[in-house]
């Protein structure tokens, strides 16, 4: 089995999912008592987001190069960047260190295509639903059509992130408000949501909505498991041991 490297702690909530699906998937696959084989660096997210919120990018990639390294130096075969926005910093993380990092809108927009979707709405913090580096590679890279809310929605979408599901605070009136953001994107053609955000899963679930919802903290957790049973050196041959589930 190959060792995984998770960057975590962004936040940490959700960062526990990461753990749950990875060993859940690996225990389904080989039975017994198996486990996934990871090492896991997990960041104090108060700086990540005091240099996410000033602007200061180029600072919160030097952290999270930094503990990409040292998940190699402890033995990780490929890097898991358990967060959508600072996704932001991916190529940065990457030059940094000589193993691959999955990339969670790859992992995501296989899973929006092998469900026949091509038009889809997006959710996350406003850097993951506004700027280029998310989007940009769901549109450019994978032919998406991304819908995302009005600048109000967008607010409350990622004030919601930051002040309460980051800090473990799921809150039925909140879901309330999710569940109308998504239905007015499915109202302009959005046949699919992406919980870009990977703690948007701990709020909405496929329950909630009309139509299929796409969470990337479980997507991409799942296909680090797959990585990890990969007998190929570029993590081709897990298919044949752990299929996506839709
Ligand atoms: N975990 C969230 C995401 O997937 C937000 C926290 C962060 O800014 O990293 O984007």
């Amino acid at each position: 089995m190959k060792t995984a490297g998770l960057i975590g702690g962004m936040s940490w909530e959700s960062t526990v999912s990461y753990y749950q699906v990875m060993n859940r998937a690996v225990g389904e696959a080989l039975g017994g008592l198996h486990s996934a084989r990871m090492v896991l660096y997990s960041v104090d997210f108060q700086e990540i987001e005091e240099h996410q919120h000033a602007g200061r990018w180029d600072e919160a990639g030097q952290v999270l190069a930094a503990a990409g390294r040292a998940v190699e130096r402890a033995g990780a075969e490929f890097l898991v960047l358990c967060t959508n926005t600072m996704h932001r910093v991916a190529s940065q993380v990457q030059a940094a260190v000589g193993i691959p990092l999955l990339h969670i809108a790859d992992a995501t927009a296989e899973r929006v295509k092998a469900a026949g979707l091509s038009r889809v709405g997006l959710l996350g913090t406003r850097f993951t639903m506004e700027e280029d580096f998310y989007r940009g590679r769901l549109e450019r890279d994978h032919d998406l059509e991304v819908l995302g809310p009005g600048p109000e929605d967008r607010e409350l979408v990622h004030r919601v992130i930051y002040e309460e599901l980051c800090r473990g605070r799921v809150r039925d009136e909140s879901r309330r408000e999710y569940e109308r953001v998504v239905r007015a994107l499915v109202g302009r053609g959005a046949g699919g949501v992406i919980l870009g955000c990977t703690e948007i899963g701990l709020l909405l679930g496929p329950q909630d909505t009309d139509v299929p919802v796409f969470d990337t903290a479980r997507i991409h957790a799942e296909e680090a498991a797959r990585r990890c049973l990969a007998t190929g050196p570029g993590g081709e041959g897990g298919e044949e041991v752990l299929r996506p589930r839709a």
